[in-house]
């Protein structure tokens, strides 16, 4: 048999081709290619670009799906390891203006893994009693545990956001929010948490296009909230705390990532690669058996 290949193997050699082609439509590395910068302004970036990558739309529907399958392996790897002591997580942030696509990541991204390895939470208006226990307190609270992907759509974060646009606190409080936040993260990753903080980027148009369908469409009508429009009269300023956010808390440990959001199936493709590259940084293997797996054979045998 040596030397010959059986049909099985031929198909997958043609299928490893087909991966590497679409792999190396980037052209360096999703996490190199979308990290924040210093001179990366948002105000001048192009949220219907592709920074990066040179496919279209089916060569990156194609990669997502052709990753899929790895991205499940190593998200059950990653599990096993929090089941068997340890003490690694992985922490996925999204924050995005309203109609940017968190939703729609969550449902084609982080849907490819089992739901039983992810911790969702959607940071909402904060109640009375966490708005009493400092901005932090839910935070904290919902941070992975070990063998965990934590998924936060929305985040601290809000506090330089709308906390700022919306001058819900004086201006020397929310800006101490920066290092803390930093420190905030540097302790979580040094706890053992992998942090990819993305911010999708949608243009001025294409939200506009994207609420006008919610409106037009009975079935997206719940998404619609009319309060929408007015942190739409205040898309510059959000672009100004984004940019302030990203100079002042893309660190070492927790980079951003921006992506551009006018094209769904761009920004699916880079949170999907961005949390391939997570799970594949980690080196993940299989727990040993804390057993004596022959013994226990043999006695599954005589059983
Ligand atoms: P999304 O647009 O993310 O789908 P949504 O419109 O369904 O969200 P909710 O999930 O109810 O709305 O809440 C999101 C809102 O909560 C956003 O307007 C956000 O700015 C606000 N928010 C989140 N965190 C804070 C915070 N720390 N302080 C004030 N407002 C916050």
């Amino acid at each position: 048999m040596s030397g010959r290949h059986t049909r099985h193997d031929l198909e997958r050699t043609a299928d490893d081709d087909a991966l590497r082609d679409l792999e190396k439509m980037w052209h360096d590395s999703p996490e190199r290619d979308l990290r924040w910068h210093p001179g990366l302004d948002v105000h001048d970036l192009d949220c219907n670009s592709t920074p990066g990558y040179d496919g279209n739309k089916g060569d990156g529907e194609a990669l997502v799906a052709a990753h899929a399958a790895e991205l499940d392996d190593l998200q059950e790897r990653l599990f096993a390891e929090g089941r068997s002591g340890g003490s690694r997580s992985v922490l996925l942030v999204l924050q995005g203006l309203d109609t940017a696509g968190k939703g729609g990541i969550v449902r084609h991204v982080v849907g490819l893994v089992d739901p039983q390895g992810v911790a969702h939470r959607a940071f909402g208006v904060p109640t009375e009693k966490e708005a009493a226990k400092g901005y932090l307190w839910r935070i904290r609270n919902a941070l992975p545990t070990p063998g965990m992907i934590g998924v936060f759509d929305r985040s601290h974060y809000e506090q330089v956001l709308v906390v700022r646009v919306d001058e819900l606190e004086p201006e020397e409080t929310w800006r101490a929010h920066y290092d803390e936040i930093n420190e905030f993260e540097a302790e979580v990753a040094a706890s053992g948490t992998t942090i990819i903080k993305v911010a999708l980027m949608v243009s001025r148009d294409e939200q506009k296009k994207r609420l006008t369908q919610r409106l037009e469409r009975p079935d997206k009508y719940w998404k619609y909230n009319p309060a929408d429009l007015k942190a739409r009269r205040q898309f510059g300023a959000y672009l100004d705390a984004y940019q302030e956010l990203l100079e002042r808390t893309s660190t070492d440990v927790a980079p951003w990532h921006v992506v551009p959001a006018d094209k769904k199936w761009f920004s699916r493709l880079a949170v999907s690669e961005l949390l391939l590259a997570a799970l594949r940084s980690l080196d993940l293997g299989w727990p040993p058996a804390d057993f004596d797996v022959e013994e226990q054979k043999r006695l599954l045998a005589e059983s």
